[in-house]
C-alpha cells in the first residue's frame, strides 16, 4: 500500500520512515501527479504558512481538498493539523479547509517552544503515546462530527472526522508508530471500501 508524504518543507522524512516501520511504502508528494494511486496522505510538521503558500503554487491545494472531500485518508500533524483545519485563529493564510475545528497555531506561547508529555489515546490502547511538542497548536473548537481522541490541559490535540486525522503534536519523532498504524489501517479501510 502507497502512502503518500507531503515533501515540500519540513519534518517529511521522518515520517517516511515511520510509514516503513508500518510495512507501507511512502511516496514523497511534490506535484499532483505523485497523488495517483495513493491510499492516503500525511501533511507533515513545518511551517504552515510556508506550506500553505506552496501547495497553492504547486497546484495541489484543489487536488488534495477534492480528494479529501471524497473520502481519501489524510493525516496532519502539528503544522499539517493547522492546514486542515476550517478555521486558524487570527489568521487568513492558504489552507485545505477540511476539518470542522479551529486552530490556534503556536499556541503554546513562545516561552514553551517545545516539550513533551505521555499522552493517554484509548482508541490506539492501554499504554499512552510520547507526544512531541515543537510551536505546537491546538483545537480550539469542534465540530458535531468531530471525534475527540486526546486532550491535553483541556485542549484538543488530536481528533478525527471521519477519513481525517488531525495530532497538534510529531508522532513521527518517536519509535511510537501505533498512530501511523492508526492511520494506516484508515488508508486500508479506504482503498477496501
Ligand atoms: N508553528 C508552526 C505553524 O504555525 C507549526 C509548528 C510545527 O509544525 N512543528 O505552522
Amino acid at each position: 500500500m502507497k502512502i503518500g508524504v507531503l515533501a515540500m518543507q519540513g519534518a517529511f522524512r521522518e515520517h517516511g520512515k515511520a510509514l516503513e516501520s508500518c510495512g507501507c511504502g511512502p511516496v514523497e508528494v511534490r506535484k499532483a501527479e505523485h497523488l495517483e494511486g495513493l491510499a492516503g496522505l500525511i501533511l507533515p510538521g513545518g511551517e504552515s504558512t510556508a506550506i500553505g503558500k506552496l501547495l497553492v503554487d504547486f497546484g495541489l491545494l484543489d487536488k488534495i481538498q477534492a480528494l479529501g472531500r471524497k473520502g481519501f485518508p489524510i493525516f496532519g500533524t502539528c503544522a499539517g493539523l493547522i492546514l486542515l483545519a476550517k478555521d486558524i485563529v487570527g489568521s487568513n493564510q492558504p489552507r485545505l479547509g477540511l476539518m470542522d475545528i479551529t486552530a490556534k497555531r503556536n499556541a503554546y506561547g513562545r516561552q514553551v517552544d517545545s516539550f513533551e508529555i505521555d499522552l493517554p489515546v484509548p482508541e490506539i490502547g492501554d499504554n499512552p503515546i510520547r507526544a512531541v511538542f515543537i510551536r505546537a497548536p491546538y483545537i480550539e473548537k469542534v465540530g458535531p462530527e468531530v471525534k475527540v481522541l486526546a486532550s491535553f490541559q483541556e485542549k484538543v490535540i488530536l481528533a478525527r472526522q471521519g477519513n481525517l486525522l488531525a495530532a497538534a503534536f510529531h508522532p513521527e519523532l518517536t519509535e511510537d508508530f501505533r498512530l501511523h498504524k492508526y492511520f494506516v489501517n484508515m488508508c486500508h479501510d479506504y482503498i477496501h471500501s
